[in-house]
């Protein structure tokens, strides 16, 4: 991307990667205006597996919408710094928002979005191809090595329907890596999985925290996983709250919680 009015060139080795200044949103309904994030002020560090606990309603998927831009922006900003490079994601149109993207943040949704109509290998290997970083022939050997990464490389050449939730769900994160981008970003990714399945997902962004140095940001409305996280933003009724304390998580979460620790993947 070219250095315009919306990037800047810096030496961001010590600022913030993702920065939230007085972040509003005012969704406009037929009952009236409804402001569903109420002045945000927040950072995210490189290396961080941030977690964004709330309540259902409270505004966390509203959150991640303004991180991504896949929403826009009712007042305040969200600056992101990669490469050298700040970016102003709202006043990016929505060419440059798209290509942006592409380039900076994988997206996991809970109910894993893929195509249904495509193999494994097929929904890894779109958005390589869509975003043209890697050449057709190289985004398929690529995308053979981020199946085996998450160990489905032998269900490579099947539909979705065919694999599990779990499964699914390792995918979905197979291809929000395609593009190698520094940040995914996760809307309860665990959300429909049972506690061993999401466990297995945890330890893989672990891995990818602590491996790669990817930086997470993952929401969540279950307070049991905050020992899960690197940092915690407690978000209520659309403003940050203090964080949340460790005894008021599940004490059996608590006690679960260790020190991480290399191990081979179970699955
Ligand atoms: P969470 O992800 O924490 O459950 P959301 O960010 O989805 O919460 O929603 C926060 C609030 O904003 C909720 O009250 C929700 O009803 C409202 N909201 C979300 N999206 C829209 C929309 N497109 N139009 C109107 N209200 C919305
Ligand atoms: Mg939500």
């Amino acid at each position: 991307m070219t250095a315009s009015r919306e990037t800047l060139q810096v030496n961001s080795s010590t600022l913030p990667l993702i920065d939230l200044r007085d972040v509003i949103k005012v969704y406009s309904t037929a009952a009236g205006e409804f402001t569903a994030l109420k002045g945000i002020n927040a950072q995210v560090q490189k290396g961080e597996f941030l977690g964004v606990i709330g309540k259902s309603g409270a505004g966390k998927s509203t959150l991640l919408n303004m991180i991504t831009g896949v929403d826009d922006i009712t007042t305040g900003e969200v600056v992101v710094r990669n490469n050298g490079t700040e970016t102003y994601v709202h006043q990016l149109d929505e060419d440059e928002l798209a290509l942006w993207r592409g380039h900076t943040m994988g997206i996991i949704y809970q109910s894993f979005q893929l195509l249904p109509m495509l193999t494994l290998i097929e929904n890894v290997t779109l958005p390589m191809d869509l975003c043209g970083l890697y050449h057709p022939r190289k985004s398929r050997e690529r995308a053979l090595e981020l199946l085996e990464m998450v160990e489905l490389e032998e269900h490579a050449y099947k539909l979705p329907a065919f694999i599990s939730g779990g499964q699914q769900q390792r995918v979905a994160i197979a291809r929000a890596l395609a593009n190698d981008p520094p940040i995914l970003v996760a809307d309860e990714p665990t959300g429909s999985l049972d506690s061993v399945t999401s466990d297995h997902i945890f330890e893989l962004f672990d891995r990818l925290v602590d491996e790669q140095g990817k930086t997470i940001v993952m929401v969540t409305h279950d307070k049991s996983i905050a020992p899960r996280f690197s940092r915690i933003l407690s978000i209520v009724d659309g403003e940050l709250a203090a964080p949340v304390e460790e005894d008021e998580a599940a004490p059996e979460a608590v006690a679960e919680k260790k020190p991480r620790k290399k191990r081979r993947w179970l699955w």
